[in-house]
Formats: structure tokens, sequence, C-alpha cells
């Protein structure tokens, strides 16, 4: 079989051989790290030393770091309202990963969505006239904005809605899963109070993430037993996975320097799809966007058409979100941005990265070009 582009880094990025290497490591520590006996050690050192490599891709102290199963995970452990004596309201952008849109143990009449621009920019005029109504000493708001979306790229304006949400006495979550180790990321920088990161989407393994919280931030645990990750996540800790996370957000903060190169192979990537179809949208194309991330769409053509030719040409991209593919729905996020179900049912994600190069590019571009010639083609013919 010849070689495949895989360009689905959005979905999940292929293991690191660094982080595979770690991970078998770290399986033969067979010592349980709460244990006192130099086994036990052995595992805690493993754990210990990946929580400062995940500590410092985000400029976050190593014992603000709650290990959890994933980014769904610490998602739900940030929204599973704080621990102590407020009452809390809860601001979500509509354009939030499902596991942050659901809300926590926020009910709905406590949830309210935050608009976001055509662009697919959170409204923040929105969320600082909506938060007026909240008074010194009443309910506080939680907010939750992604770092960057998942389907389309486009960069949130983290730093100016943590102000706006200080400054009405309330906390920001910011699920960072897909920016973190494609764009800089610092706690302070972004002011955001809990960071959510997945390793899976970093080279990491899958089933391993982390909720990073700033100074003082307190969480209420969503898994209560022993006294793991400081009281804050009960079980024992996945040491393999939790070791190859460690390696992979190392890697990641490394390999922030390589992006340019990857943004110079999106921009190839969308200058030959808009060669191919003039009328070919790029959505969020105006504002600042994830260097390895393009969402695009040829009006007609639909998205699982396309995802099946292209797979067929032995070239992986996703149609709108991964986490739903399998089943074809309108994706949340286009919607929110007003992109019409037609157009939002052409939509394809293809996101890039480390073991992306032009190959993929001209691949991608040449098999696109087929199929969007072919559908045209058949259109006419029916015509
Ligand atoms: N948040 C975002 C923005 C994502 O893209 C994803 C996965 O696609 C998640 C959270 C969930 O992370 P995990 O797969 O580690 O549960």
């Amino acid at each position: 079989m010849n070689q495949r582009s895989y360009l689905d880094y959005n979905a999940t990025a292929p293991l690191r051989p660094e982080v595979r290497e770690a991970v078998i490591g770290a399986l033969a520590l067979h010592g349980n790290p709460s244990s006192v006996h130099a086994e036990g050690r052995a595992a805690r050192a493993a754990i210990e030393d990946a929580r400062a490599k995940v500590a410092a891709l985000v400029g976050a102290r190593p014992e603000n770091v709650i290990f959890t199963s994933g980014g769904t995970e610490a998602n739900a452990l940030a929204l599973a309202a704080p621990a102590g004596e407020a009452s809390w309201h809860c601001y979500l952008s509509a354009i939030e990963h499902p596991s942050v849109l659901s809300g926590g143990r926020f009910y709905r009449e406590t949830t309210t969505i935050i608009p976001v621009t055509p662009d697919g920019i959170a409204d923040l005029a929105s969320l600082a006239k909506k938060l007026e109504k909240h008074k010194p000493g009443g309910w506080r708001p939680i907010v939750s904005l992604m770092a960057a979306n998942n389907e389309t790229g486009a960069i949130q304006p983290v730093a100016e809605a943590a102000k706006i949400v200080h400054d009405a006495g309330g906390i920001l979550h910011c699920d960072a899963v897909q920016a973190a180790g494609r764009v800089p990321l610092d706690m302070a920088e972004l002011g955001a109070d809990m960071v959510s990161l997945s390793a899976h989407k970093m080279g990491g393994p899958k089933g391993v993430g982390a909720l990073v919280l700033a100074e003082g931030v307190t969480v209420e645990p969503l898994i209560k037993g022993g006294g793991q990750e400081g009281r804050r996540r009960a079980g024992t800790e996945n040491v393999a996975g939790i070791a190859g996370f460690g390696v992979a957000a190392e890697l990641a903060a490394s390999g922030i320097a390589n992006m340019q190169e990857i943004a110079g192979l999106r921009d190839a990537l969308e200058e030959g799809v808009r060669a191919i179809s003039k009328n070919a949208a790029v959505f969020s194309a105006g504002v600042p966007r994830l260097p390895n991330t393009s969402c695009i769409a040829v009006p007609g053509a639909k998205a699982e058409t396309l995802v099946i030719g292209l797979d067929l040409a032995g070239i992986s991209v996703s149609a709108g979100a991964a986490c739903s593919s399998g089943k074809v729905e309108t994706s949340h996020v286009l919607a929110a941005m007003g992109v019409s179900p037609e157009l939002a049912h052409s939509a394809i994600r293809v996101s890039l990265g480390i073991g992306s190069s032009n190959t993929d590019i001209q691949s991608f571009l040449g098999a696109f070009g087929e199929l969007i010639k072919r559908l045209k083609q058949s259109a006419k013919k029916a015509a």
C-alpha cells in the first residue's frame, strides 16, 4: 500500500516515538505511586517528572496540575461548580467542544451561551453585557472560553475575556486542548484560572489529560476516594499514560518553533483549494488561526463524499468535528457562525502536524481536485 497522508491531527496526533519509549518504560514501573517503598517511589518519580513538564508547557506550577483521563474529564472537572460557598452562573461560548457545552454540573437554567461573530470569534461585547448583572456578593460567573476552536482553528480572545470576567468577580476556564503545542500558551498571559489539556492532541497517548489551576484556585473533585492528585482526583494514577504525556508536552513546547513551517503548508493547501474551486470557502480565514487547521467547503460538494473519496485515495481528513464523525451532523460551530446548513454540510477539516509534508499537501490537492471535477461532471449530467 502506498504511503497514506494523515491530515487529521485535530482528531488525534500520531504518537511520537519518544513518547512510545517513555510509555513502554513506565509500564515496567510496577509500584503503586502512593506506596512508600522503592517501587512506589519510582512510579511517583515518573509522575512528578511528567507533572513538571506539563506545568512548564503552560507556565504553571507543577502542584497546580491535576492529571485526568483526558480533555473531556478536565473540562468536566473545571465545570463541576467550583469549591466554596458561592453560587455560580455558567457562561459558555457557542463554539465550545461538546464536553464543555454539556455544562458540567450546571443546569440549563444556570447556563448562558455567548454568541460568536461570523468569523467564529466569541463576542466579548455580549459577554460583558451579560456579566453586568453580577453584583458583588451575589451569584458569581464562571466562564468557559476555548483557546482555539477545534474545527476552524480560530484563536479566541482569552486574555480580554479573562479581564471582563475578573472585573465581574468571576473565574475563567480555558479549554486549550487544541492550542497546546501549536501556539505558545502561558497561564498568566491568558489570565485563565483553569486550563484543560489533552495528551493525544500533541503526540501523547489517548486517555490522559490535565486540568491546570492558577494559583489559589480550587476545584470540587468529580471522582472522590483516595487522596491522589492532591485530593482533587481520586484513583491510582495512569503512570504510563502520564509519563507519555510528560514527554509529549516537552516535545510540544520545543516544537512550537516548527509551527511556522506548518502554517506555510496550510497556506499552500488553501491556495491550491481556491485554485481548484474559486467558490471555495475557508472558514475563519480572516482572523488569527492555529497554524495547522483549515476548515474548507466547496458549495455542492458534500463533506461525506469528500471524506470517503479522500480516504480511498489514501488521505485522512474529517467532516466537521471528528468527535462526532461516524454520523453526519451539522456542525454547531459553523451554525453558530451563521453558515448555512447546506454549506456547513460541505465543510471538511484538514489539520496538519509535525509529520506533515509538502508531499501530503500535493497528494491532498491532486485527490481533492479529481473529486471536485467528478462531482461537477455528475452535477452537469444530472442537470
Ligand atoms: N476539547 C477540545 C477542543 C477537543 O478538540 C477535544 C477532542 O477533540 C476535547 C476537548 C476532548 O479531549 P479528549 O479527547 O482528551 O477527551
